[in-house]
């Protein structure tokens, strides 16, 4: 069975990763963060730890290299899951490095629809100071519209919910979009060729782009059909 592939592009606080639970929540679908899987190297006790987090904490992005090894060795683990990338690519670099391995394993692989989210600057730096997440299993809350039962704890696992380090500062919250909206038009020319990219308005309420995001796919009981 082949292996869906959705990805979602977004400047930080547009909205993707919280869009990628839902459907992880309703559908089983695997949302893989390559954000998340950073921060868990970043745990580890090695140098490229290090530069991995200070890579982070400065708002810059790591290698695409390092990032596709990442990214793809997440993939390999999933099995009968509809995949979707929550940040990657995020450079043209990235976006062909990936699609040579896609078309290298066509009878592995598809690559369903490309979600580019929304948001112009005010709004997401007010969403990324409300946004904590949780320090064990990564899940993103919004303290505004998407609260924790109990403050300051993890729904889903009781972990510890924290403010990311690089949410913190305004600055690099800033270089981060500026870095996307450098990155971005490049990443959508490179999709629109093959028809694959699909605009989302995140101002709109979480339900109404959740829907949105279940027509384009047309998932009807389960399955999408695109
Ligand atoms: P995120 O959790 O998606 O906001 O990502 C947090 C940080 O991880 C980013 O600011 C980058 O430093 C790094 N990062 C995440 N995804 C990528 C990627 N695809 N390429 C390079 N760096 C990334």
């Amino acid at each position: 069975m082949k292996k869906e592939l959705i990805i979602f592009l977004g400047s930080p606080g547009s909205g993707k990763g919280t869009q990628a639970n839902m459907l992880k929540e309703e559908f089983d679908y695997y949302p893989l963060s390559t954000g998340q899987l950073l921060r868990d190297e970043g745990k580890k006790d090695t140098e490229e730890a290090k530069e991995i987090n200070r890579l982070i904490n400065a708002g810059l992005l790591v290698s695409d290299e390092l990032i596709l090894d990442i990214a793809f060795k997440e993939i390999e683990k999933v099995e009968n899951q509809t995949i979707i990338l929550d940040g990657y690519p995020r450079t043209l670099k990235q976006a062909e490095l990936a699609q040579q391995i896609i078309d290298k394993n066509l009878d592995k692989f598809i690559l369903k629809k490309v979600f580019i989210f929304d948001l112009e600057e005010t709004a997401l730096i007010y969403r990324i100071r409300n946004r904590v997440t949780c320090d064990k299993c990564g899940k993103v809350y919004n303290l505004i519209t998407k609260k924790p039962e109990k403050v300051g704890v993890c729904d889903a696992c009781g972990g510890k919910l924290m403010n990311r380090v690089d949410d913190s500062e305004i600055d690099s919250i800033l270089k981060r979009n500026r870095i996307y909206k450098t990155n971005i038009p490049d990443i959508i020319s490179f999709y629109e060729k093959n028809n694959l990219t699909f605009l989302i308005d995140s101002v709109k309420d979480l339900k109404s782009i959740n829907q949105e995001i279940k027509n384009v796919l047309k998932i009807t009981n389960n399955k999408s059909e695109v």
